[in-house]
């Protein structure tokens, strides 16, 4: 069976990011979410295990120190990370695995897997990014205001990426991201692995080709 592709998905909060990774797992078959552990505050709706993996800062520490993340960071004040063994299990079982991270995570996933395709998901205006938070309905002003603010410094980072989708339009942004996932699965690399008895029947000379 061959690896499964680790997929890069960073935005600015309120982008669309969460949104548009869940109807694209509804939507695609062998594609999974990883659930981040996180030190910040559940917020309402939010299920432990589901959403993130909600732990205190020591545990945090303590899952650093065991070597325990594939990337972790600090985002506005609270940890982030990505669990090593369950995102290892998931590719190796041939599952395709997304991660939602912030781009310091993504230039850490971007040395271990070279090859994992990133895309950058960008609001259509800065006036739509406020009025998606502020619309979400999760966070209070303050917590809006330190996001806007720090959304500037996220965004800046969009050129380290392989792909950029404007979320303006849901459907064609959900389509786009959809197109980037499919076309991973037709890489050289992916195919060559997972369809080798294939490919030696198409090319060998035993079957009269003359
Ligand atoms: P949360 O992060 O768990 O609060 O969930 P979301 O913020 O992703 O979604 C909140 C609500 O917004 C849900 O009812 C979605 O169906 C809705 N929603 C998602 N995408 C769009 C969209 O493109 N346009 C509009 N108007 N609503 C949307
Ligand atoms: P993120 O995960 O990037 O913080 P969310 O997925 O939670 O962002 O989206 C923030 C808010 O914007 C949500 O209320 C969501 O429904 C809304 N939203 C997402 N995409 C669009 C869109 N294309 N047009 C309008 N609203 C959107
Ligand atoms: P939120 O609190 O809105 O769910 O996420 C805030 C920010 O943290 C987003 O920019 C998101 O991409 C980032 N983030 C979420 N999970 C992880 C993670 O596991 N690792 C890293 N590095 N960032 C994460």
């Amino acid at each position: 069976m061959s690896q499964g592709t680790l997929f890069i998905v960073s935005a600015p909060s309120g982008a669309g990011k969460t949104s548009l990774v869940r109807e694209l797992i509804e939507r695609l078959d062998g594609i999974e979410v990883s659930v981040s552990h996180t030190t910040r505050p559940r917020r309402p709706g939010e299920v432990d295990g589901v959403n993130y993996h909600f732990v205190d800062q020591p545990a945090f520490e303590a899952m650093i120190a065991r070597g325990d993340f594939v990337e972790h960071a600090r985002v506005f004040d609270n940890y982030y990370g990505t669990s090593r063994p369950a995102v290892q299990a998931r590719l190796a079982a041939g599952q395709d695995v997304i991660l939602e991270i912030d781009w310091q995570g993504a230039r850490q996933v971007r040395q271990q897997f070279p090859e994992a395709p990133s895309v950058f998901i960008l609001p259509p205006s800065r006036a739509a990014l406020e009025q998606r938070l502020t619309g979400r309905g999760t966070d209070d002003a303050a917590v809006i205001a330190r996001r806007m603010h720090d959304a500037i410094s996220e965004m800046s980072h969009y050129d380290e990426y392989d792909h950029v989708i404007i979320n303006d339009d849901f459907a064609v942004a959900l389509d786009e991201l959809c197109a980037l996932v499919v076309a991973g699965r037709t890489r050289l690399a992916r195919v060559r692995d997972s369809q080798g008895p294939l490919i030696e029947a198409l090319l060998s000379q035993d079957h009269g080709v003359e």
